[in-house]
């Protein structure tokens, strides 16, 4: 019998909460952190050599030898560096370990060999870290010992961000005092702050790693770049939800260990629609937090399959013609006295500061609907959305049948008096109750659907940070909030004004609720005809952040620069052609080192295969005609190879970030896709033991 886990005493077992400050630190200065975690402000040099002596003392009685400013700079993980606690002995040989304030709140890391998009050749490639001290800091235990870690925030010797947590920190503060403005107007004097909330669900896939070790593809690119389909699929619909093999049971069972010592509150764990393909989703929290621990989630998802012989995949699209994985952004704010600003209450017509809220965000989703798409792009992403069993990469608002219908009549008569009542819905079997229909019936097809309380935005990939999403839904919004309140508080006649500023917003922007089946061809050509954007690609959507617009919104609220902004689009241009260009060279190895000469042996099998049947005086018709369909394959393969190789040597050479992007996507794409076409073919015909590589079938159902 395994020994009982205790998970009230395991949970935050490896994080320096506020618990363990207060037990370590003078009261005063434990209320001075507590002071400026809730509302900003700096540590004095006192306070932040107390927090870091008592952080130390904590670290090292846990085993820590080492401390680590943690960040997240453009690449879209986590980095850090390792600084031990070690100084410099007496003259007596005696060391002590130390761990200062100074070194607490800010390291210096050198920023030239991390994406920086131009800024590092205008400015000094010094980078500086600052402590983030509203996130927790925490221990990573690894091969290299137990690492103190602290996140922080990464910027450049003038300031610029060099990260993804910056500009979300700045994010939150410009929700916050905006939101703010808006309960004031209904009378909430009490809130002092607002904060916006996330849950962020991931999905992966997890693989044999003897098999994915024989997949150079898997190892290089985090993908397939060949596959032919397997006779089953998802199509038998048998793996959602489905009963967890004890393989992957087990590896889940470790996981939430990890992850509850890390004081990440996983709560939900499920098969998905994809066979091998799982979901874990943790209790929502505060957005920053919630962008760190989504980080610690696939760091942990990565490291525990090691210990399982299994490879965790994040990739948003491993497999080609199989579900892809999404990370839903479940988003809503809050005040610091407790309401949730997204709840609607009873009845949705009466609660006015909920439909305000609402048609804000309306307002902010239509004006910015190329930046929310944007957010939400990585080269995986670009696999996923647009294909069917994803939301298309046109953004619109799924509200649900009684909130759609209270739009409705706003827009109509400037009035909501009647609300659909919640439906029962008939279960059909004796031993279950009734549900009373929520209100917000399922779509699972829209990118951001109202589910309740919060909204969902299911376009972000599993592989990305949610920092970016985050970021740019809370500055859009933000602007809206700002908008009307600036009309709000001159207002004369506040109800009026509230009453005519909702229909005003709810009319101009109601082409953005859809309602319908976001999968559909249909949705396409309707969205055109309301003028919605739909950007195919990553690289289709950078240019969105640097529109007067965008620089316009995200200036306002000291969010980013224009030239954070530039560089960003940048890095996207770079980020972008160097995946792709790993990915052709990748396929170009697999296919000339190991499935070029297999099928060439097998062609000489065949040859001889035909000659002897023919020697023995049968016709050979079948072989012949497998011979000649593998032999012409087979040249079509080489063909393709040699166009693709020509096409990445010139694409690789091209200067410009953004025409080289484009090359990439428009030309060496097409060329991996022309390779893969025929080698898929071939994968059928040939003899399976003879094929180099294991296959979809064996990928996705020997877990
Ligand atoms: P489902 O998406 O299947 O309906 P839930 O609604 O229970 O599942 O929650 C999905 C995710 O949304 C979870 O991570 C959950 O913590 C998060 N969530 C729930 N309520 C909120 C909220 N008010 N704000 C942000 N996230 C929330
Ligand atoms: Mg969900």
């Amino acid at each position: 019998m395994s020994e009982m886990l205790n998970v009230e005493n395991i949970f935050a077992e490896k994080v320096f909460t506020n618990a363990k400050m207060k037990e370590r630190l003078p009261k005063k200065v434990y209320q001075e952190v507590m002071n400026i975690m809730e509302h900003g402000g700096e540590l004095s040099m006192a306070t932040a050599d107390a927090v870091a002596m008592a952080m130390k003392d904590w670290a090292v009685e846990n085993g820590a030898t080492h401390y680590s400013h943690w960040f997240q700079p453009l690449t879209g993980i986590t980095a850090e560096k390792h600084d031990s606690f070690i100084t410099h002995p007496d003259t007596q040989g005696k060391m002590l370990m130390e761990f200062s304030g100074k070194e607490l709140i800010k390291g210096e890391s050198d920023a030239s060999s991390f994406p920086s998009g131009g800024l590092r050749a205008t400015f000094e490639a010094r980078g500086y870290t600052a402590w983030d001290i509203t996130s927790p800091a925490f221990l990573k235990d690894s091969a290299c010992g137990t690492i103190l870690c602290i996140p922080t925030a990464f910027c450049s010797y003038t300031g610029e961000a060099l990260d993804k947590k910056t500009p979300l920190l700045r994010s939150m503060e410009a929700i916050s005092e905006q939101a703010l403005r808006i309960v004031r107007l209904f009378g909430n004097t009490e809130a002092k702050k607002v904060t916006p909330s996330v849950g962020a669900e991931q999905e992966y896939f997890l693989v044999d790693k003897d098999l994915y070790m024989q997949r150079k593809d898997l190892m290089f690119a985090g993908r397939t770049l060949f596959g032919a389909l397997p006779p089953k699929g998802q199509e038998m619909e048998d793996h959602y939800f489905g009963v967890i093999k004890e393989r992957v049971g087990a590896y889940m069972k470790d996981l939430n260990e990890e992850l509850w010592k890390l004081g990440v509150t996983a709560k939900t764990q499920h098969n998905e629609a994809a066979p091998a393909q799982h979901e874990l989703a943790p209790i929502y929290e505060t957005a920053n937090i919630a962008v760190d621990h989504n980080q610690l989630v696939m760091e942990a998802m990565k490291r525990v399959a090691y210990k399982h012989d299994f490879r965790c995949l994040l990739h948003e699209k491993p497999y080609a013609g199989v579900n892809g994985s999404g990370k839903h952004d479940n988003w809503s704010i809050t005040t610091d006295n407790g309401v949730n600003l997204l709840d609607p209450g009873d009845t949705p017509n009466r609660n006015i500061q909920f439909l305000l809220i609402l048609a804000c965000i309306m307002k902010a989703v239509d004006t910015h609907a190329d930046l929310l798409r944007q957010s939400a792009s990585d080269v995986g992403n670009d696999l996923r959305l647009g294909a069917n069993e994803a939301p298309p990469a046109i953004i619109s608002i799924f509200l649900g049948e009684q909130l759609e219908d209270v739009v409705t009549q706003l827009i109509e008569t400037g009035d909501a008096t009647k609300i659909k009542k919640g439906k029962r819905l008939h279960t059909g079997v004796s031993t279950l109750p009734d549900f009373v229909k929520d209100a917000t019936d399922r779509n699972r097809t829209s990118p951001f659907a109202f589910t309740g309380n919060k909204f969902e935005f299911r376009m972000v990939g599993s592989a990305d940070s949610v920092a970016s999403p985050n970021t740019t839904l809370n500055a859009i919004v933000a602007e809206a909030f700002c908008e009307a309140a600036d009309r709000l508080e001159q207002a004369e006649d506040l109800d009026m004004a509230i009453h005519d500023l909702i229909k005003e917003y709810m009319t101009e922007h109601q082409r953005i609720i859809f309602n319908g089946d976001g999968y559909s061809d249909e949705w396409v050509a309707e969205a055109e005809r309301r003028g919605l954007p739909n950007l195919h690609t990553m690289i289709d959507a950078a240019s969105t952040l640097t529109t007067d617009k965008a620089v316009a919104l995200f200036e306002k609220f000291g969010i980013f620069t224009r030239v954070e902004l530039e560089s960003r689009e940048e890095i996207i241009y770079e980020t972008y052609a160097k995946t792709i260009n790993i990915e052709a060279l990748t396929m170009i190895d697999m296919a000339s080192k190991d499935i070029i000469p297999a099928v060439a042996s097998y062609t000489g099998e065949l040859a001889n295969t035909v000659i002897a049947v023919k020697e023995a005086g049968a016709m050979g018709f079948a072989q012949m005609e497998l011979l000649n369909e593998v032999d012409t394959l087979l040249a079509e393969a080489r063909n393709a190879l040699t166009v693709l190789e020509k096409e990445t040597a010139t694409a690789a050479a091209i200067k410009d970030a953004k025409e080289q992007a484009f090359y990439y996507k428009d030309v060496v794409k097409e060329a991996m896709d022309a390779l893969r076409t025929p080698v898929d073919k071939l994968e059928m015909l040939v003899d399976s033991t003879i094929w180099p590589m294991p296959t979809y079938g064996e990928l996705m159902f020997e877990v």
